[in-house]
């Protein structure tokens, strides 16, 4: 049987590829690291991790994400198998090794029969005779692809910025000051109830950080970049900062759900969280502290938080470009290019954001391919489905601009607001009460989610279900990141 060809061995690209050599199909997996690598990538293994190692909550019940993680369990995602086996403490989100999980991707993808890797950048639409191609070259696409597509879609594909957050060993962390605990001493999957570290800032404190923040050297933007706008979910801390004094204080530095216990009584003004990186628990990074300060400004800055004075950083932060196609417009119901319809798209790169839902769009993308090869009659999930609600934001559900201004459609994480609405939202509780404000918003989520796992399993046919494969199991010796190059 011909293969069928995955372009990106990025979150989407090696889950893509999973689902199609699990039912059968051979697939040739292209992935242009080592020989060529993006901005923010650096290792040459697959489903490689950029910035943050958590996959978010993992509470299916009340969040959709974490039911989205559930689906993809359902669905036999390689993704969600490795993140499981790999997962370090994080409160109530699933957090993992980046290097664990992403060994155990590759090595599972590596070793698997159906699976060709084949190292090297594909620098141009794929010939005529790759007659079913997946391409998930994520929001760093090589530049040349990029401009094919652009050629061939006749647009531009929309850029904006990402930036990325500084990663702190551990021991250079000062425990006198600073503190374990998860917000809301919440324990979550695999975790303790005090999974962060915690840097407390007094009001004096806060307001010198933010001066120095206002003030740090950035990167400079290069003359094409100069029109992008960021994506508001990853907003760098400075550009959040200039949108006022406050604004950090109700975003990654809120002080609430969290007690000093050096000093018990004294309520911080604001707090930095860091995150557990790797299983050994030497690296922690700051959550919500992407930067596209200067290096050298970027050190000197987060010195000035308490407990951090003497960090010493395996990564610093740095600023990217993000590619995205429009969609809606671009791409049929089974992410098939309208133009070309051979060529399927996966992951960021359609519009999806996160790792999750790329490698979701990516096991999508995959079993439509696998379909399409055997002859199969194409199935969509139901839009009340995590996934199908995914799908429906990308392939469809949006307007057109009517003026010049920028176009409607945006990257967007999985969210409820994405879901068709209840025929009916509960309004009593299981003894028969009357359900007000976060008890009737919770029991609305719990309705959603168990109406999103009925209607999933009733459309997985057992047809469709990949055979299990075993997972070759990841060591524990994660290794320390070099710093990161730029
Ligand atoms: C700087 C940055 C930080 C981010 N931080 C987060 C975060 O903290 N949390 C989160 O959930 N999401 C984050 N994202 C968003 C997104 O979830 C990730 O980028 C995610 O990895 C996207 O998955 P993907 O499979 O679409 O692309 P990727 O995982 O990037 O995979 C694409 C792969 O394609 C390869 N490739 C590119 N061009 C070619 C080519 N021409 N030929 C062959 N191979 C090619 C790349 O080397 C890469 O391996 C971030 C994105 C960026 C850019």
């Amino acid at each position: 049987m011909r293969p069928i060809h995955v372009i990106g061995g990025g979150l989407a690209g090696s889950e893509a590829a999973w689902q199609i050599a699990s039912r059968g199909v051979p697939v040739m997996l292209h992935e242009m690291r080592p020989q060529q690598t993006t901005a923010a990538h650096k290792t040459d293994g697959l489903a490689e991790l950029v910035c943050s190692n958590s996959f978010r909550s993992d509470d299916r019940e009340h969040n959709a994400v974490g039911l989205l993680h559930e689906e993809m369990r359902r669905l036999g995602s390689l993704v969600m198998r490795a993140g499981d086996a790999n997962q370090v403490p994080a409160g109530g989100a699933l957090a993992v090794d980046r290097d664990a999980f992403s060994r155990a991707v590759t090595e599972a993808l590596a070793s698997h029969p159906l699976v060709e890797i084949a190292r090297g950048e594909i620098a141009a639409i794929p010939p005529a005779d790759w007659d079913s191609v997946i391409v998930a070259t994520g929001p760093l696409t090589s530049a040349p692809l990029a401009a094919a597509i652009r050629t061939l879609t006749g647009e531009d594909a929309l850029a904006f910025f990402d930036a990325i957050a500084p990663i702190v060993h551990r021991d250079s962390i000062d425990m006198s000051v600073a503190w374990f605990q998860s917000r809301y001493d919440n324990a979550g999957p695999g975790g303790t109830g005090a999974d962060y570290i915690n840097c407390p800032l007094d009001r004096a404190q806060y307001d010198a950080f933010l001066d120095a923040l206002l003030a740090g050297d950035r990167v400079s933007f290069h003359e094409w970049e100069a029109a992008t706008p960021y994506f508001d979910g990853c907003l760098p801390i400075e550009v959040m900062a200039e949108r006022g004094r406050e604004t950090l204080r109700f975003g990654p530095m809120k002080p609430v759900g969290l007690t000093d216990p050096h000093h018990p009584t004294v309520k911080p003004h604001a707090i930095v969280q860091l995150r557990q990186d790797n299983r050994l628990g030497t690296l922690f990074n700051m959550v919500g502290f992407q930067t596209k300060l200067k290096h050298g400004e970027q050190a000197r800055v987060v010195r000035m938080i308490p407990g951090l004075e003497r960090a010493e950083f395996a990564r610093l932060g740095g600023l990217h470009r993000n590619t995205f196609l429009n969609s809606p417009k671009l791409l049929d119901g089974l992410l098939r290019l309208k133009a070309m319809p051979r060529l399927r798209f996966a992951g960021q790169i359609t519009g999806c954001e996160g790792y999750v839902e790329s490698a979701a769009i990516g096991l999508l993308a995959g079993r439509f391919a696998v379909a399409e090869r055997l002859g199969e009659p194409p199935r969509i999930p139901p839009p009340t489905t995590a996934h199908g609600a995914l799908i429906e934001h990308i392939t469809g559900g949006h307007v057109e601009t009517i003026d010049a201004g920028p176009r409607s459609f945006q990257p967007m994480n999985v969210n409820f607001g994405l879901f068709p609405p209840l025929a009916k939202s509960p309004s009593r509780g299981r003894d028969g009460e009357r359900l007000r404000g976060t008890a009737k918003a919770m029991a609305k989520r719990s309705a959603l989610t168990a109406r999103a796992l009925a209607d999933l399993d009733a459309w997985r046919s057992p047809m469709m279900e990949p055979q299990a494969a075993p997972l070759v199991p990841a060591s524990d010796d994660a290794g320390v990141p070099e710093p990161h190059p730029r």
